[in-house]
């Protein structure tokens, strides 16, 4: 049987997603025979493969790169799955919206909020030129799926993969299913045996 060909992507996020999809311990490397992780900031691949079943996009789209990246993983990915709240909505990330544009916020940061002013970087290869508008993946491209949370815990990415692996529908139980921080442990009243379909298919409410 052929290998899933698994691989992460960092956008616009702090990186949290990326710690809790560590957070999954010994889990990956006992998968090692029927899982590869074919590209990540975490392993040393430095172009984005051809043929990944399934990868998990942290972060929102924040500027030209990422923009240009999304579209690149949506054509060469399977199961595009939209990974953490910033990624599903936009979060934290997307609170500098209401600045109204690329501009202002390059303005706040550089000049008004530093002390003495700065300049505003322009050359396009010291910062990625940044979107008027912090948008989630789903604005870009089409999502397979989405796992929300802020970071979604590990034993959260662990039953999502463990599906995913199995090439199951990715139908996880509704404990696990919340944005925010770490929701409450597997209920011990039978919440397992009720799954929600609010991970797979269609956008997330409120969006
Ligand atoms: S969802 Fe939370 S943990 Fe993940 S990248 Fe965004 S702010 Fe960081």
């Amino acid at each position: 049987m052929d290998r899933l060909r698994l691989a992460t992507v960092w956008l616009g996020g702090c990186s949290g997603c990326h710690m809790s999809f560590l957070d999954t311990d010994e889990f990956l490397l006992e998968q090692a025979d029927v899982a590869e992780v074919v590209y990540s900031p975490l392993v040393d691949a430095k172009e984005y493969p051809e043929g990944v079943d399934v990868v998990l996009v942290e972060g929102a789209v924040c500027n030209v790169e990422h923009l240009a990246m999304i579209q690149r993983v949506r054509e060469r990915t399977r199961l595009v799955v939209a990974f953490g709240d910033c990624a599903v909505t936009g979060n934290v990330t997307a609170l500098r919206n209401p600045l109204g544009g690329a501009l202002p916020v390059l303005e706040r940061a550089y000049l008004r909020a530093s002390d003495p002013p700065g300049a505003i970087p322009e050359a396009s290869d010291t910062v990625p030129e940044l979107l008027d508008r912090v948008v989630p993946v789903h604005a870009i491209v089409p999502v397979d799926a989405f796992l929300p949370g802020c970071p979604p815990s590990g034993p959260t990415i662990r039953a999502a993969l463990e599906r995913m692996i199995a090439g199951e529908p990715v139908d996880l139980p509704g404990h696990r299913i919340h944005f925010g921080g770490y929701g409450q442990p597997p209920s011990p009243d039978g919440a397992e045996a009720m799954p929600s379909r609010a991970f797979r298919g269609g956008r997330p409410r409120g969006d």
